[in-house]
């Protein structure tokens, strides 16, 4: 039996690694399930899995979630100190798919314990990539990532030598608005902003597709991830979403990784490593799709790539605090205190006042400097949208 953890258990990542680990229930012992606020949720997935442990992030919902396990023999604990003995916990296989900052200490403890880390939660990656990476080492940990684009490129590396690596391409839907005309873009909804063309996905991570935010997160983890300099790291509009990354080598060839916009697939992937097993995932009938278009990302559509390699060439704290305001920002559009241009605007405006205050380059040594990064740079993001509307 593998012992297997579930960290975001009711999101759309944690929902769909539940999938797969319940079609071959008999394999796996599930250690701990988790979730932000939703105690009914969590406590009904903890059943179905008969795990071991259910965390609620939220404290105040850990009756809600005790009343729900009654009888089920099921541990239940709350709050984010609970969420990290939950990552210390002996497992064989772990997800991390909290959304946002919040998965940031669980991705580390487990990091720093050993096993294998499936890692979904690329805002570890961007805000303390150095730290994960380092952890990583010292335990002997793997990590797998998760996201679709870099689980290609793990996959289109396999049995490469990194040397030999010219450039890795990362592809980009385009996002809910990739079809707009610019001039509209400023006064686009919050719901028209959370449907994705390609992607289910949650409503975050869909509309910082729709901004690009995505993927600026997804070039610096792919620098963090694989070491790659940025200077060898390309993003193209692939609107089918269906060629996921490509690896170029120095001999010319290119190496793409095709396949459904299924997040199955690349979770399965991390599941089986360094197996491949049947997955429920849809076959691409390449005669029917017929043709695969690409273009160059237009940067005045899409600011945010531009502000991902400022981030890159600056380093350090850098990654946490684009991080932090990116999500304070999208919280401002989503609350209807700002438009959706002015998210990139916000997070510029943070990098600017953070330089000026020097030390934005400076490494991050621990958690703690990660989470401090993360606090000031939500508080000039605040402060700049507060100003908005004064
Ligand atoms: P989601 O919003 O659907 O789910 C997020 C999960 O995190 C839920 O279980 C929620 O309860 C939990 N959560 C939220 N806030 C929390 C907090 N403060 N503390 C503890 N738990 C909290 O998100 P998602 O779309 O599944 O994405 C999860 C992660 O995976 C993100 O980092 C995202 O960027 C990444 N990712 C997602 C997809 C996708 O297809 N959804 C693809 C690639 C990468
Ligand atoms: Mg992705």
């Amino acid at each position: 039996m593998r012992r297997v953890s579930v960290f975001g258990a009711t999101g759309s990542v944690g929902r769909q690694t539940l999938d797969l680990i319940g079609r071959a229930a008999g394999e796996y012992q599930v250690v701990a399930l988790s979730a932000g606020t939703d105690a009914t949720a969590l406590a009904e997935l903890a059943r179905e899995h008969r795990a071991e442990l259910a965390v609620i992030a939220d404290e105040a919902a850990l009756p809600e979630l005790r009343a729900r396990l009654t009888g089920s023999g099921i541990e239940a604990a709350g709050g984010p100190g609970a969420l990290v003995e939950a990552a210390e916990r002996e497992a064989d296989w772990v997800m991390s798919a909290i959304v946002g900052a919040a998965g940031i200490a669980v991705s580390l403890a487990v990091a720093g314990r050993g096993g294998t880390l499936a890692l979904a939660n690329k805002e570890t990656l961007v805000a303390a990539g150095p730290l994960l990476m380092a952890a990583a080492e010292r335990s002997g940990a793997t990590i797998l990532p998760v996201d679709s684009e870099h689980s290609a490129v793990f996959q289109a590396l396999a049995g490469e030598d990194l040397r030999s690596v010219e450039r890795v391409i990362i592809t980009a839907s385009g996002g809910a608005f990739r079809n707009r005309p610019l001039e509209e873009l400023a006064h686009v909804t919050v719901d028209e902003a959370s449907s994705h063309p390609n992607w289910d996905m949650g409503q975050r991570i869909t509309i910082d597709s729709a901004s690009m935010f995505n993927k600026a997160l997804e070039l610096i983890e792919t620098k963090e991830f694989f070491g790659i300099p940025p200077e060898k790291i390309e993003t193209v509009v692939h609107p089918e979403s269906l060629v996921h990354a490509l690896v170029g080598y120095i001999d010319g060839a290119l190496m793409a990784h095709v396949g459904p916009p299924d997040m199955r697939h690349a979770i399965g992937y991390a599941l089986h490593w360094p197996e491949r097993r049947d997955l429920p995932v849809a076959r691409l009938d390449l005669a029917e799709i017929g043709q695969l278009t690409f273009r160059a990302p237009d940067p005045a559509r899409y600011p945010a790539l531009d502000l991902a390699r400022r981030v890159m060439e600056t380093g350090g704290r850098a990654g946490a605090a684009f991080n932090a305001a990116k999500e304070q920002a999208l919280d401002g559009f989503i609350a209807g205190q700002i438009g959706f241009l002015r998210m990139a605007e916000v997070v510029e405006g943070t990098l600017d006042a953070m330089s000026a205050e020097n030390g934005l380059g400076n490494a991050v040594d621990d958690l703690d400097m990660v989470m401090e990064t993360d606090r000031t740079a939500r508080d000039y993001a605040r402060r700049l949208m507060r100003a908005d509307r004064e």
